[in-house]
């Protein structure tokens, strides 16, 4: 189920970050810590009464109080609110409203996406009269917060839900792959599109009935059915819609959110960059299947070892994310793009896989036999028993005396043990743990 998107925006110290901190605090994922994963404060996933969304911050956005806001980063902010499904407007209940704030007000009239009004630094709910010069931005009734304190956060949670569209039923269609082309801008995601369009039988369809523009594209080889998501932010070309590197990552997140399989492009002549690391690291986190697309191979200047080269480059670079298949591709002449689909039918395919308890216990135990858990001073972890829960990704619920015992570098151990027993190539492997006494 898709998750939606929510957008903080505000000029620089209304307490944006610390909002955002707080929406996401106390989420304790079970594995944490995952080494080479690049993180940082742009996105994370939350969630409040079981309902889950990713939550953006625009901070790195500077909005300065230059009287008008540079054209060029008004333009950021309403790519990400475009891309937005509820926005979070933040202003300082102890300072003036500001030029800039009655700007972004504006803008965020003109873009009808649901949007909430913060008013942030509250920490005496006794006095809230002072709250009502925010009315004049015509964005409806300030909610007031302490982002610092965690006041009244609950609340506008609580509205948030309430304004988030409804929860979409599962997309039911099972005999479809769903793929997202994701990647930095000018790496050739559109031009790898149009390729695998012009090899393809083709049917280009509009999502109706929802706020946003997406726009998927359908398209079948032999028996097979595909769906390319939201390629809307892709194949709209103009100039002034270039979202910098930065924020092309919420388009990314958007298509990750919907897709089964997501196709990770890089520009060959540019190597890995950390945005490349961001754009990848989410769709591992999300736990799609993922088939790394190195484009642009007709400009390399190659011999027999280049490929194998490139390709050690991108295990130590994105070295989450070793299991994906990589490929190179022209998407302008056409060169290998054909293998692309292939390699989506196999990483999806992998993604199903499911192994059978017995066969997943025996496994267990010979691991455990063969390299046992270290001590850690006078414990040691115990893994009872082991089944597991789902696919897509395949996730592995063990069951342990101790999860505080269980150390990365040993589950890492478990998943290659796993891979090589099973494969799961394209796919990622989750781990749960629970303890059993
Ligand atoms: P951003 O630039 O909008 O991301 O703002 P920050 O989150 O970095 O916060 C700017 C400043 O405001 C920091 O000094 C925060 O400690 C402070 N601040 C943030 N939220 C609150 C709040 O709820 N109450 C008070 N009193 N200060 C806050
Ligand atoms: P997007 O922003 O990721 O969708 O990238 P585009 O598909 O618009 O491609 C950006 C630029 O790279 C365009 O000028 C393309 O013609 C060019 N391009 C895309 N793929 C290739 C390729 O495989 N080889 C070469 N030489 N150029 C490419």
């Amino acid at each position: 189920m898709p998750k939606p998107i929510v957008v903080i925006v505000g000029r620089p110290n209304v307490g944006k970050s610390t909002l955002f901190n707080r929406i996401v605090g106390g989420r304790v994922a079970i594995v944490e810590n995952e080494p080479g994963v690049t993180r940082d404060r742009l996105y994370q996933d939350a969630e409040w009464a079981g309902r889950a969304f990713t939550l953006v911050d625009t901070g790195g956005l500077d909005l300065r109080e230059t009287g008008e806001i540079a054209g060029g980063v008004r333009r950021q902010v309403e790519l990400a609110v475009r891309e937005a499904d509820a926005v979070l407007f933040v202003v300082d209940a102890r300072a003036e409203l500001t030029a800039t704030d009655r700007e972004v007000a504006a803008m965020l009239r003109r873009n009808n996406k649901p949007v909430l009004l913060v008013a942030n630094k509250v920490e005496n709910f006794s006095r809230t009269e002072h709250l009502a010069v925010f009315y004049e931005l015509g964005l409806g009734e300030p909610i007031p917060v302490s982002a610092a304190e965690g006041l009244n956060t609950g609340d506008m949670l609580d509205r948030l839900l309430a304004v988030l569209p409804p929860e979409e039923a599962a997309e039911a269609q099972t005999d479809q792959i769903r793929i997202a082309v994701i990647g930095r801008p000018n790496v050739g995601k559109s031009s790898l599109i149009n390729s695998l369009l012009g090899e393809e039988r083709v049917i280009v369809s509009d999502v109706p009935g929802t706020t946003r523009d997406a726009v998927d594209i359908h398209l079948q080889r032999g028996e097979k059915h595909y769906v390319l998501v939201d390629t809307a932010g892709i194949r709209r070309k103009s100039r002034i819609d270039q979202p910098t590197e930065k924020f092309s990552v919420i388009r990314s997140l958007r298509a990750v959110n919907r897709c089964e399989a997501a196709l990770v492009v890089l520009d060959a002549v540019e190597g890995v960059t950390e945005q490349d690391k961001r754009i990848a690291g989410y769709a591992h986190e999300q736990g799609k299947a993922a088939v790394i697309v190195v484009n642009k191979w007709d400009l390399v200047e190659k011999d027999t070892h280049t490929a194998g080269r490139f390709t050690e480059t991108i295990r130590r670079e994105l070295g989450f994310m070793t299991y994906a298949p990589v490929l190179f591709t022209s998407a302008l002449t056409g060169k290998r793009t054909g293998r692309v689909l292939e390699a989506v039918d196999l990483v999806a395919e992998q993604s199903h896989l499911r192994i059978a308890t017995a066969n997943l216990n025996a496994l267990i135990r010979e691991a455990l036999l063969h390299n046992p858990p270290p001590a850690q001073k006078t414990r040691r972890l115990k893994i009872f028993y082991a089944t597991q829960g789902g696919v897509n990704p395949p996730t592995f619920i063990l069951f342990v005396n101790d999860p505080e015992l269980m150390h990365f570098s040993y589950l890492r151990y478990l998943e290659n043990q796993l891979r090589q027993a099973y494969g799961f190539e394209g796919t990622p492997i989750r781990f749960f743990l629970r303890r059993r006494k």
